[in-house]
Parts: structure tokens; C-alpha cells; sequence
């Protein structure tokens, strides 16, 4: 509410149609950060509804309006071990009936093999310590060939995504496709990869397109997560029937995104990519989501439903208009934390 001096002076103006020289121009009302970060993080949890809570905990979960601090820290290195610790190998069953895209991942990792007319295309291949057991040993015990395995797509050049591309390039001469700014990272940080860095391969750009057989998968470069993050879009077949699936090959937020500079831009960044993702799933009719972590796309469940599936839906489907939903939950709480950092260079 405007003090009344102040409407009074405002409405004179008005009147006058000119501004009365001497008078101070009416200050803009201060933004109420607070409010928009609220709406924000509303918005990512109406679209998430009882589908992408995963999503919605990982990246929205310290996003409450006036927090000290807004958004997941970087992973460090015990934590990452931490992590390590809690996948057990091999307590996650491959799965066949999948007829969406076997999967061959973790408990928490997920890995998939898309099976074509002229061999498999895998997306991500796990930590360095659990590939060989869970992938190659995972499709050996659905009697599917590694030596098929022709492309390996690496969503992006974390530890838990790429663990296991040096081993199948050179055991298996599997083809290894990857963001440039990502091969760049392997190249760079030789330590950091020790035993998981492919020799560098296909280069990927946006809109390219990996053929084999009878089945095309179209890259779509989605920086944020790291600079060189891919997400995916590709038709399998359910039960015979075509079916489009979305792949969202990044997700949290753990760039620089604790300081105004450069975590505005970061931000800025991440969503740009969702909005392009959700541009190619909605122009492809998208109706599954697949992420490389069960968390994100509910994998596990949703692995353990498809057996008591029937005649219904496969499970992995949430439709046109959820996999809209998701890419909604991953902009909504990113502009939330982005407003976070605006509202600390407000004056
Ligand atoms: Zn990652």
C-alpha cells in the first residue's frame, strides 16, 4: 500500500499529464522474493503431484522461502563414497519384461540397454567397481550379447554415469558418444578418471542422430548439470505398440550455484535445457520419462510393477502430459533458486 503523500503526488502527476519537475519520481515497490519463490517452488510441486516426488525432495527440498541455505551442496568426496558404500551390487534384478528398454542398473544407478535390429545401444554405464557385475553380467543373465552392444551414450561425465565406458570401449569396441565439454573433462582430469575414460569417440551435437538397425535415438545437448550433459529422445515398442520416451540425462543442481556469479547464469543454463527438452518431447509426443538415477523416474518401483501389469499400462508411461510435468518440476525449482541468488543482489 501506497502512503498517501506519495498517491496523492502520483495522482497530481496523472492529472497533469506531465512530470512536475521537483517531484521525485515514485520508487518501483520493492520485489517480494519471498512471494516469487514461493510460487516457484508451487509451481514444480503441482507439477510433480504424486508422480516425480523423487525429483521434486532432490532438487526443491531447501528451497523453503528465507532459507540461509537453498540448494543441494556439492557432493564431496567422502559423500560420494558414502554413497558408493550403500549400492550393492547385483540387488537389483535386470529386467527383461522391460519391453520399454532393458534395464541393467543398480538399486540407485540406473543403466539401460536398448535393443535394435543390428545390436544394442546402452545409455550410461555405472560406477568403474559395479559395470562389469551389474551391465555385462546383467545381460548375460537375460542372454543378451555384450559384444552387441554397438553405441554407448554417456549422459554425462560423472563417476556413477561413465564408470564403465573405458571397460566396454576396449573390451567390447562399443562406440562412445559424449558431450564435448565432457570429453573435455576426461581429458583433462586424467586422475579423476582413473580406469573410466574412454579414448575420445563421437562428439555429440544437438539433434544428432545415432542410428542402428531399426532404431534412432536423437541427442539433445542439455548443459546445466555439467556443461556437457545429454538428454535423449527415442521410440521403443510396448507390447508392439510404438512408444515415445523422453530421457533427462541430468538433474541436480550440483554446478556453482551458491553465489550470484556465475549461479544466475548456471541456472539460467539448467532451465534453457529443460524448456528445450520438454520442446522435443512435446514435438515427439513423449510419453515416458526415463532418468540414469531410480530416484528421478522411480525406476525401481516401477520395475518390480511391471510384473503384476496385465493388460494395463506399462508402468513407465505418465503420458504427453506428465512427462510436460516433469521438466516443469526441474524449471520450478530452479527458478527458485536462482531467484534465491537474485534476491542476495537486490539491493
Ligand atoms: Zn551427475
Amino acid at each position: 500500500m501506497k502512503p498517501p503523500a506519495i498517491r496523492i503526488a502520483t495522482a497530481l502527476i496523472l492529472a497533469a499529464g506531465i512530470a512536475a519537475p521537483g517531484v521525485v519520481a515514485q520508487q518501483k515497490p520493492a520485489r517480494d522474493f519471498d512471494k516469487e519463490i514461493r510460487a516457484a517452488v508451487e509451481s514444480a510441486k503441482t507439477a510433480a503431484g504424486f508422480d516425480f516426488l523423487g525429483t521434486l525432495a532432490r532438487i526443491c527440498r531447501c528451497l523453503r522461502a528465507g532459507a540461509k541455505t537453498p540448494m543441494t551442496p556439492y557432493r564431496t568426496t567422502s559423500q560420494s563414497r558414502r554413497a558408493r558404500r550403500r549400492v550393492t551390487p547385483g540387488t537389483q534384478t535386470p529386467r527383461r519384461s522391460l519391453t520399454i528398454s532393458t534395464f541393467v542398473g543398480g538399486k540407485i544407478h540406473s543403466s539401460w540397454a536398448l535393443t535394435t535390429s543390428q545390436g544394442i545401444i546402452l545409455f550410461d554405464t555405472i560406477f568403474p567397481y559395479n559395470s562389469e557385475e551389474l551391465i555385462i553380467g546383467g545381460m548375460k543373465r537375460l542372454g543378451l550379447n555384450p559384444g552387441d552392444i554397438k553405441y554407448v551414450l554417456i549422459s554425462h561425465a560423472h563417476s556413477d554415469h561413465i564408470g564403465g565406458a573405458e571397460m566396454i570401449q576396449k573390451q567390447y569396441g562399443a562406440r562412445i558418444v559424449m558431450g564435448g565439454p565432457d570429453w573435455q573433462s576426461v581429458e583433462r582430469y586424467p586422475n579423476r578418471y582413473k580406469t573410466m575414460a574412454p579414448k575420445r569417440d563421437i562428439v555429440a551435437t544437438d539433434g544428432m542422430k545415432i542410428t542402428l538397425g531399426d532404431t534412432t535415438v536423437t541427442i539433445w545437448e542439455t548443459p546445466g548439470h555439467t556443461p556437457g550433459t545429454l538428454s535423449y529422445t527415442f521410440a521403443v515398442r510396448d507390447q508392439g505398440r510404438p512408444v515415445n520416451v523422453a530421457y533427462s540425462g541430468g538433474t541436480a543442481f550440483n554446478f556453482v550455484n551458491n553465489t550470484p556469479n556465475p549461479g544466475i547464469q548456471n541456472f539460467q543454463t539448467y532451465i534453457n535445457s529443460q524448456r528445450h527438452m520438454a520442446e522435443q518431447a512435446a514435438a515427439t509426443r513423449a510419453t515416458v520419462i526415463l532418468s540414469n538415477h531410480s530416484e528421478f523416474d522411480n525406476a525401481v518401483n516401477k520395475n518390480r510393477m511391471i510384473a503384476g501389469r496385465g493388460n494395463g499400462p506399462h508402468p513407465y508411461e505418465v503420458g504427453a502430459e506428465g512427462v510436460q510435468r516433469y521438466f516443469q518440476v526441474m524449471q520450478g525449482c530452479a527458478r527458485a533458486a536462482q531467484l534465491k541468488l537474485e534476491q542476495q543482489l537486490a539491493p
